[in-house]
């Protein structure tokens, strides 16, 4: 399909309630990473100003959406669900033409979107503060859960129906009125969750979305002086940047960014259950989530086996067209990832680890981003590919003598977000959990797939400030209002 095949749609910001156009009149072109000559649509690039009236509207619907009841706010979560539901199929297509992971990968992650809507919906009916015991007989004492008000959302291409719903959706059910401003890449897929969110009916300005390029309008959003939050995923550089002026205006904020995730195989593991997982972990969505296993650190004695068992199967990965059926492997994201990508395997090369499988566009690679799946091995610590988030499908082995080492190995990296260990002695597991600083700790399990009901979020430079998902969510959404009362 080519541009010419196709009435191309033009998607507009979400304001109030309505769909208007920037002030700019500009649009931004989303294109297609499987074949680079195909448009997916039109995109607003918003201004400052587009911003403010979206902020402002936020903060005009806010008092009354606060007041509505947890259950009331909750079903209009659930409506939305229902209509991403049937929607499922048209929006799972649109994300992998916007971002490429295949259609299996994408449809799961609307499904899991509908289910965070689901789970959230639930929140507004569960209890949200503690009694105290006062010492003053006859008084009562309890805490209640606020809102924190408007909160701005920040969100990046690789989850772009996920990473959204998990931020609103909780921002939504506690009372929060929102203003998201999805990454440029997928802002089409993030305009048909909101359309999701218009059809059940949500009330005007209580959701609205403002595309357009984040180094524009990006800082706008957490300086504007309407916005008492900011929660963000995507990269330490911009994300440090926006948490500088939060802490300048004293609002709270939430940071999720990168990982450089390990994986240890013990001696005793089971080893295709440890191949299947490095890969599924690795691999898929061309290693573009903060999740992805990059450094899989192997005892000796199951070395040379498992790297045979692990090679076999990377050799038969389908590289193509996320639409197309039989594609276990799409293309990266754009161009640009896709020379970063290319660059730090030639870094790899030449810092002196061994290629063993990959490294190139592959031969049907003229129309798209896209990148061989690709191992490493004689790959040490102080390697930039050892140290580096690469995010892309870039494995690269280390060996270790004991388990002692691997800990060592797997604890030395600036991000702490998800670690796995692959083995079937239950010290080796435990020592494991107790010593991994990772906020996510897995064992004999891929080190990406957190479930949506668990706190998710990382430890150093991975993460900042409260978890997201699940009960957790509930840290950053909310202020505690301790309450006396003396009849
Ligand atoms: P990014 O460049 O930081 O972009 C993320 C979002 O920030 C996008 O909406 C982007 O808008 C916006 N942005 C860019 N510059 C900005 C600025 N100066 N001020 C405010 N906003 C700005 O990250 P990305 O490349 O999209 O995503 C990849 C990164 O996200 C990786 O590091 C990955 O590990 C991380 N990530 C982390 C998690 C997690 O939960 N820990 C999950 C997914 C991804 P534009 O698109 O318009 O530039």
């Amino acid at each position: 399909m080519t541009t010419t095949d196709v009435k191309l749609k033009t998607y507009l910001n979400y304001i109030n309630g309505e769909w208007v156009a920037s002030e700019t009149r500009k649009t931004g072109t989303s294109n297609n990473p499987a074949n680079k000559d195909e448009i997916v649509g039109f995109y607003q690039l918003s201004s400052s100003n587009d911003f403010h009236q979206a902020a402002t509207s936020a903060r005009a619907a806010q008092k009354e959406w606060q007041k509505l009841s947890g259950n009331v706010r909750g079903d209009y979560l659930l409506k939305a669900a229902s209509i991403l539901e049937e929607r499922i199929d048209e929006v799972a297509t649109i994300m992998t033409k916007e971002m490429g992971k295949t259609f299996p990968e994408a449809k799961g992650e609307t499904a899991r979107g509908v289910a965070i809507l689901r789970y959230y919906a639930g929140e507004g009916m569960r209890s949200n503060g503690d009694v105290i015991p006062s010492s003053d007989s006859g008084a009562l004492m309890f805490t209640s859960r606020v809102p924190l008000g408007v909160v701005g959302i920040v969100t990046p291409w690789n989850f772009p129906v996920a990473i959204p719903l998990w931020k609103m959706a909780p921002a939504l059910i506690y009372g929060n009125t929102v203003v998201i401003k999805p990454a440029s890449e997928t802002a089409i897929t993030c305009a048909k969750v909101i359309e999701c969110l218009h059809d059940a009916g949500i009330p005007l300005g209580v959701v609205n979305m403002v595309t357009g390029k984040g180094s524009v309008i990006g800082q706008d959003i957490v300086e504007h002086r309407e916005i008492d939050g900011i929660s963000f995923t995507g990269s330490n550089a911009v994300g440090k940047q926006l948490a500088y002026t939060a802490v300048s205006r004293g609002i709270k904020y939430q940071l999720e960014m990168g990982g450089k995730n390990p994986v240890i195989v013990a001696n005793d593991a089971d080893l295709d259950l440890a191949v299947d997982a490095t890969i599924s972990g690795g691999l898929k969505s061309s290693g573009q989530k903060c999740t992805a296993t990059s450094r899989v650190i192997v005892q000796n004695d199951v070395y040379d086996k498992f790297k045979e068992k692990l090679l076999r199967k990377v050799e038969e990965i389908t590289v193509g067209d996320g639409l197309e059926e039989g594609t276990w492997m799409g293309p990266l994201v754009s161009e640009e990832q896709l020379n970063t990508v290319l660059e730090y395997i030639e870094i790899g090369k030449d810092e002196g680890a061994k290629l063993l499988v990959g490294g190139n566009k592959p031969l049907n690679a003229v129309d798209g981003h896209y990148v061989e799946p690709t191992v490493f091995e004689d790959v040490s610590p102080n390697m930039r590919i050892a140290r580096e988030e690469i995010f892309g499908p870039v494995l690269a082995l280390m060996k270790v003598d004991t388990l002692e080492e691997a800990l060592t190995m797997a604890n030395d990296s600036e991000y702490g977000l998800s670690a796995s260990i692959f083995t079937t002695n239950i010290s080796n597991m435990l020592s494991f959990m107790e010593d991994m600083d990772a906020g996510m700790v897995r064992v004999n399990a891929e080190s990406a797939g957190v479930e949506l009901q668990a706190p998710f979020g990382g430890m150093k430079q991975s993460s900042s400030h409260s978890r997201e998902q699940g009960r957790a969510s509930m840290e950053f959404y909310t202020n505690v209002k301790t309450v006396f009362v003396k009849g």
